[in-house]
């Protein structure tokens, strides 16, 4: 059928001022976070499962593939619609639909920002966790789709861990509960499946989420070393010595510099990284959880530690370390964010051959990362006119990702495979494990349209694109 009609049918379904399909505007929605592009025939703005249901059945009966999209800041190219067809716009459907104290859980639409479910939460003393350094601009579908991290999630685990039941819509249209408010559901963990799937089993339309108590009381120290051995080192340290802090960030001398020169939060401009560390819980037991860890801190080289005398000290901290990936654009035009973990204890040895692959292909990777999580963000640093220095970025990316695996890590910490990552599918996984993975997108998605092209490696994609 042709694209005309498709694009008809579309505004019959939503309403003609919902469906995108100028070039301009089109042009609008062909990138997300990472390097590639690629137009879609159309943009659709949704407002209920049941309008997304029409859609999807109508991708079907059109044979278009569908992308879905929430903020779009994804890092890995998840929203970049590689076989054209239509993305389907979920940020209109962005209502807090319920709030249940008494059993701990929100429900929410997909397109509703992180941070605003917290501002919801907050002035009733809770939260919800997961809270990615982009909680402004990303969603809660974009979360669970994911799999997001965030600086709370050493301590308190990533999205899978506070997603309790999802609605989503399926491939083909029909829609279905996943999960529920009551705990231990019998059966598959189909939740737990769609979690993380990159939008490639359906589209979720209601997110239902675990909510928890407000800590009492929370300390922010800044510890500063003149070496980068010395910081990473630490963050072992206080794994080993068995003290979870809520948050355990790292951030190296490029990254500070780019923060001060655009946030001004008085980080120190002489040193060669820093932890920002919090503690939380109750309030009598805070002073000596940051003693201890201050103590093991000064005894893994930190020349100085300092605590956040007050809640500004702390949200401008906080500030800097949430606005440090937008800092860092100061430092060049274009950057790639590489996403890789590994074991805490190879911290060490994993940021020094990451400087080793910087002189390799000569270029310069500041590092601003979950270092609780071993969740290294190597920032790489280019110009996007330079085909060349492109060339080598995406020589270095494979690169760091290969030594994540080779140190017992993996590929990707929070930001999913997309369509970044999909050799590096291999580093980590057999043949046999790929194809496995292969047969559940099979199963619910035999026509290929849910987001085709993303998270399975070459051979078998190529042919699907
Ligand atoms: C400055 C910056 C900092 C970041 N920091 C972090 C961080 O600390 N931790 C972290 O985990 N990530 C981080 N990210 C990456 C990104 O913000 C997350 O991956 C986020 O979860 C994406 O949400 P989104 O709404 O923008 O999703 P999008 O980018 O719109 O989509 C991401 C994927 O989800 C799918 N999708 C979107 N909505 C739905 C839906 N309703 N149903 C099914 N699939 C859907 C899309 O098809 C796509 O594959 C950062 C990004 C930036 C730009």
């Amino acid at each position: 059928m042709s694209e005309q009609a498709f694009i008809r049918d579309l505004r019959e379904i939503v309403g003609g001022s919902n469906v995108l399909a100028s070039s301009v505007d089109l042009q609008l929605y062909q990138y997300d976070g990472y390097l590639e592009e690629h137009r879609p025939e159309a943009v659709v703005f949704v407002q209920s499962t049941e309008e997304v249901a029409k859609v999807v059945q109508c991708c079907n009966r059109h044979g278009r593939p569908f992308v879905p999209r929430g903020g779009g800041t994804n890092l890995t190219g998840g929203t970049i619609p590689f076989g054209g067809g239509a993305v389907i716009e979920m940020i209109r459907m962005n209502r807090l639909l319920e709030i249940d104290i008494p059993n701990l859980r929100a429900r929410v639409q997909p397109g509703m920002f992180n941070l605003e479910l917290g501002n919801a939460l907050a002035p009733l003393g809770y939260q919800f966790i997961p809270d990615p350094a982009s909680q402004k601009a990303a969603t809660l579908g974009g979360n669970v789709a994911e799999n997001a991290g965030g600086p709370h999630c050493f301590k308190y685990g990533v999205t899978s861990n506070h997603v309790l039941g999802l609605t989503v819509v399926l491939p083909d249209g029909r829609v279905e509960k996943l999960g529920g408010k009551a705990a231990d559901i019998p059966g598959f963990d189909l939740t737990g499946l769609f979690v993380g799937s990159e939008g490639t089993l359906g589209i979720c339309t209601e997110v239902l989420v675990k909510v928890v108590r407000q800590t009492e009381s929370v300390k922010t120290l800044l510890a500063i070393y003149d070496s980068i051995e010395e910081g990473s080192e630490t963050v072992s340290a206080i794994v080993a010595a068995g003290m979870v802090p809520a948050t355990l960030e790292m951030m190296d001398q490029l990254v500070i510099h780019a923060v001060e020169a655009s946030l001004h939060c008085g980080l120190p401009m002489d040193c060669a990284t820093l932890l920002l560390i919090e503690v939380d819980g109750l309030r009598d037991d805070l002073e000596s959880q940051a003693a201890a860890i201050s103590d093991l801190c000064r005894a893994h080289g930190a020349r100085e530690v300092r605590v956040a005398k007050d809640d500004a000290e702390r949200a401008l901290l906080w500030a800097g370390r949430r606005g440090a990936f937008g800092a860092v654009a100061r430092l060049a035009p274009s950057f790639l964010v590489c996403d890789g973990t590994v074991p805490r204890t190879a911290l060490p040895q994993v940021l020094k051959k990451v400087s080793q692959v910087a002189a390799k292909y000569d270029l310069r990777i500041p590092n601003v990362f979950h270092a609780g999580d071993g969740n290294l963000h190597p920032l790489i640093l280019f110009d996007w006119r330079d085909a060349d220095m492109k060339a080598r970025v995406l020589k270095a990316g494979m690169e760091i990702l290969s030594l994540c695996a080779e140190l017992g890590g993996t590929i990707s910490g929070e930001h999913g495979v997309g369509l970044e990552k999909l050799d590096a599918m291999r580093l980590v996984m057999s043949e046999a494990d790929i194809q496995a993975q292969r047969r559940v997108k099979t199963t619910f998605d035999p026509a290929n349209l849910a987001n085709p092209g993303k998270i399975f490696p070459a051979k078998e994609v190529a042919c699907e694109r």
